[in-house]
């Protein structure tokens, strides 16, 4: 028992950690202890699908009426904390206090061969989010993310969900174009990366489409590539990530796009069929 009671304090470290290192990366330097709430686990039975039992069953059971087990000891340690689902805190912030902190940066090598920063650019409150590798020649001669030949074809994905551009947003792990348009390095990708997360804090998009291996690997910790994990819903701090194949390779290689119109049917048909979220 003792040891079933240290594997769990284990993992409730591990998962103290990774929020550390989450909000570290957010740029979050203190947390407001006296703020957090301990949320009750909802009642199973209240989670029941309605059409799982009878309308008698999902009225929330009196104490009274059904007698509790006693709990375990290791049950009892960790009764009311619900399963910890870390999900972006509430950003207190716009994206315009992100882009005046990103200023004329000049935090990676990357800033010597650039003309401009390109910033996140799109719908603020968008309910979908593209996010590419870094800027090409077009983007780092106008300032914008994907307005190349690779952004036209994106331009074209968008329209044939049925969306038009201007009601999403389009990012970058990265804001300069590295040289002779080569992938950026981890250590360039780890400094930009924490003004896309702050940018994804403020914008909470419902979901995330990551377009090939960089932004796949910057926004979720998977050791499979592209091919692997393309065509199917990922979680990233509550926020569904569908990846897919960057459009630049489909440029190179026409014949990944029917797979890619594949994930963004299911992307579309997640936001044709849910209602959107109010933004918190
Ligand atoms: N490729 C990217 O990954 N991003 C852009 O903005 C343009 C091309």
């Amino acid at each position: 028992m003792r040891e079933q009671v240290e594997i769990e304090l284990a993992e409730i470290l591990r998962e103290a950690r990774e929020q550390a290192r989450f909000l570290g990366e957010l740029g979050v330097e203190t947390v407001d202890l006296s703020a957090t709430r301990i949320v009750q686990a909802p009642d199973a039975r209240l989670m029941a699908k309605p059409d799982q039992s009878s309308a008698r069953d999902t009225a929330a059971p009196s104490p009274r009426a059904v007698p509790r087990k006693p709990l375990a000891p290791q049950d009892a340690l960790f009764e009311g904390l619900a399963p910890a689902t870390p999900v972006f805190p509430r950003a207190t912030e716009a994206l315009a206090d992100i882009w005046r902190d990103i200023g004329d940066c000049t935090r990676c090598g990357l800033c010597e061969g650039r003309t401009q920063v390109v910033n996140t650019h799109g719908n603020h409150s968008a309910r979908l989010m593209f996010v590419g590798e870094a800027p090409g020649a077009d983007e780092d001669a106008q300032g914008k993310p994907f307005v190349g030949r690779a952004g036209q074809l994106l331009t074209k994905m968008i329209e044939a969900m049925g969306i038009k551009r201007e009601e999403v947003i389009i990012g970058n792990v990265n804001r300069c174009r590295p040289p002779g348009n080569r992938q950026p390095t981890l250590e360039e990708a780890a400094i930009c990366r924490p003004f896309l997360f702050r940018e994804i804090a403020v914008i909470q998009p419902e979901v995330i489409v990551v377009m090939g291996n960089t932004a796949l690997r910057n926004l979720l910790e998977v050791r499979e590539g592209i091919t692997r994990v393309r065509g199917k819903f990922q979680d990233f701090r509550g926020i569904k990530v569908m990846p897919t194949f960057h459009p630049a390779y489909l440029l190179r290689d026409p014949s990944k796009k029917k797979e890619t119109w594949e994930d963004l049917k299911m992307v579309r048909d997640y936001l044709q069929t849910n209602p959107p979220k109010a933004k918190s």
